[in-house]
């Protein structure tokens, strides 16, 4: 039996676990995700569960705890130099985690880990759409699901409010109703934008005026989409003001000759989320360079065998790290000789002892401004995804990390069907969003170590690391299969583009071959000629 004081704590366990799955579907969606402080947090968090879960009889929630934690703790020990395959077993038990605090049962058995691409996503961020013609909340609540998030629809103002009694949206799409009839309005300023509650707003509306704008803006809504709007548009202002948007931690070389400098660097800037390599032989730059692949370089001048300025000018000389940003640090306070610095080569000039906030103000201002650059030269501009060079060379550097590792790598190439009469039927413009839904539907669905790109012009090329044939498989047939539910829109109309994809595994064991895209290519073809809409290896048929 269990006595009225245990079940009490029980309840409270019970009732604690939805302000925990938030905060860890921030962590690890949010814009923070991967950083240092972000996992540190989640291992707390993973501990707590662990213990207060088995304390509470949450016997299988206890034990997935205990797996993030040891997994983060392992990410946390080998911070910069993770592999996929870490990452994969942390996303898994994490997905398993957030399923059990979704739905909390005492002693439910374990399960295995979610699988990646399928169903709904425990961690997804909840969408509730407002809005009374139903045969379009339908519509606009599949197309968002589609893409991984948690969609309620609202029929009306009152199931509205009842709604929010019980659930905590992370963000509102809102039909503004007929101007006259400003329902929507009401409600989002009467129970919903009370002073505390910061759950965005978008607005829609069939009329576009700069009344309904206005109303919009001063009910506190992000933005207005006036309908009939591309779905693509309103997820990625939904991302942008969820936060969700991809960008990578600043990646730091940090050349120092004293060694506790360094490390002083490093804790400050690994603190505010970035990556730190130290190099304290600064005559091992260029490997350092080229393994590390850094964002911005942190330069000491003064050094015993070369000066930092002679290196930075030896790095201006490399076509591939031009633009890399470089600070120098010194405790040069001479004006003149700082400019001198400068114009050799050097973004900025920091004093020593630096002051930890300039620090990283400095570095983060510079290897923001670097990340866009590169983004612009390495990415296609339709898409946003890596460009055909650029993704031949991820490639091969994958492909030399699987053989080296003798780990699985597979690699799909995928086609959309027939995509002539697309842009013949409709116009290279609605043929242009039909790549940029692609684009981000793969984007959404794969896992952050796997790599996409635009192999040509309706043609995308992935990789994906530590993964087996039949895995790969199942992972394209599943994006296969969302993208033909699609809904694409031309002015007044709505049609459906399927896609078709050829996936080969890459095999260390049997030797270096490189033609793995050839593979790829054929398989491709024999889907095509299968009829389309499919997926096949090689072999044949799959999925
Ligand atoms: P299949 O099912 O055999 O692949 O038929 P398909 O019509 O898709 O044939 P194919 O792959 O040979 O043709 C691709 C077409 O895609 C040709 C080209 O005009 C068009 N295309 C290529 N790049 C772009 C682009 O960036 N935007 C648009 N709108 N169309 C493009
Ligand atoms: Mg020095
Ligand atoms: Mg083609
Ligand atoms: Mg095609």
């Amino acid at each position: 039996m269990i006595s009225p004081d245990k079940n009490m704590l029980i309840t409270d366990f019970a009732q604690e676990l939805p302000a925990r799955l938030k905060e860890l579907q921030t962590l690890w969606q949010g814009h923070e995700r991967g950083t240092q402080a972000s996992l540190l947090r989640i291992k707390t968090i993973a501990h707590e569960l662990s213990s207060l879960g088995a304390a509470h009889g949450y016997l299988a929630l206890a034990e997935v705890a205990t797996l993030v934690e040891d997994n983060v703790g392992s990410m946390l020990e080998n911070f910069g130099h993770n592999d996929s395959a870490r990452q994969h077993a942390l996303y898994q038990h994490l997905n398993a985690l957030g399923a059990m605090l979704a739905r909390p049962q005492p002693d439910k058995p374990l399960v295995p880990g979610v699988p990646m691409a399928s169903g709904a996503d425990p961690l997804a961020r909840r969408i509730a759409i407002v809005d009374s013609d139903a045969d379009f909340a339908q519509f606009l609540a599949a197309e968002i699901a589609h893409f991984g998030f948690a969609v309620d629809h609202l029929a009306s103002a009152q199931d509205f409010r009842a709604y929010l009694a019980t659930h905590t949206p992370d963000l509102v799409v809102m039909d503004m109703l007929r101007p006259e009839n400003q329902k929507g309005l009401q409600v989002v300023e009467q129970s919903y934008l009370a002073p505390g509650n910061s759950t965005p707003v978008i607005f829609i509306s069939a009329h576009d005026s700069l009344e309904s704008r206005l109303a919009a803006i001063r009910a506190g809504g992000h933005a207005f989409f006036r309908k009939p709007f591309k779905v693509t548009d309103l997820l990625d202002t939904v991302d942008h003001v969820l936060g969700l948007e991809r960008r990578a931690p600043y990646r730091v070389l940090i050349v120092e000759d004293a060694p506790s400098l360094a490390r002083l660097y490093a804790s400050t800037l690994t603190g505010a989320g970035m990556i730190t390599e130290v190099l304290t032989q600064p005559m091992a730059l260029l490997s350092a360079l080229d393994r590390f692949c850094p964002d911005l370089i942190l330069m000491d001048i003064y050094m015993p065998e070369v000066n930092g300025i002679e290196l930075a000018q030896v790095i201006q000389q490399h076509r591939s790290y031009l633009g890399v940003p470089v600070i120098f640090l010194s405790a040069e306070r001479d004006p003149a000789k700082q400019l001198l610095a400068l114009g050799q080569g050097g973004d900025n000039f920091l004093t020593k002892p630096v002051e930890p906030d300039n620090l990283i103000k400095a570095v983060t201002i510079r290897a923001k401004h670097y990340q866009s650059l590169r983004a612009l030269m390495l990415k296609d501009s339709l898409t946003g995804l890596l460009n055909h060079a650029r993704l031949l060379e991820q490639l091969d550097h994958e492909i030399d990390r699987a053989t080296r590792r003798g780990s699985p790598l597979s690699v799909g190439l995928i086609d959309i069907d027939h995509f002539k009469m697309v842009n013949d039927r409709w116009g290279h413009v609605v043929g242009d969003n039909v790549i940029v839904s692609l684009a981000r539907l793969l984007r959404e669905r794969l896992r952050v170590v796997d790599i996409i790109g635009r192999y040509g012009g309706e043609e995308f090329l992935v990789v994906l690391p530590d993964t087996a044939l039949a895995d790969a498989v199942r992972v394209l047939d599943d994006l296969r299969t969302r993208f033909a539910a699609l809904h694409q829109h031309a002015r007044e109309s709505v049609f459906q583009v399927s896609f078709s994809a050829g996936v080969v595994e890459f095999c260390p064991a049997q030797g270096v071959d490189r033609n793995i895209v050839e593979q790829a290519d054929s398989a491709l073809y024999s889907a095509k000629r299968a009829g389309r809409n499919c997926v096949f290896t090689t072999a044949g048929m799959a999925g």
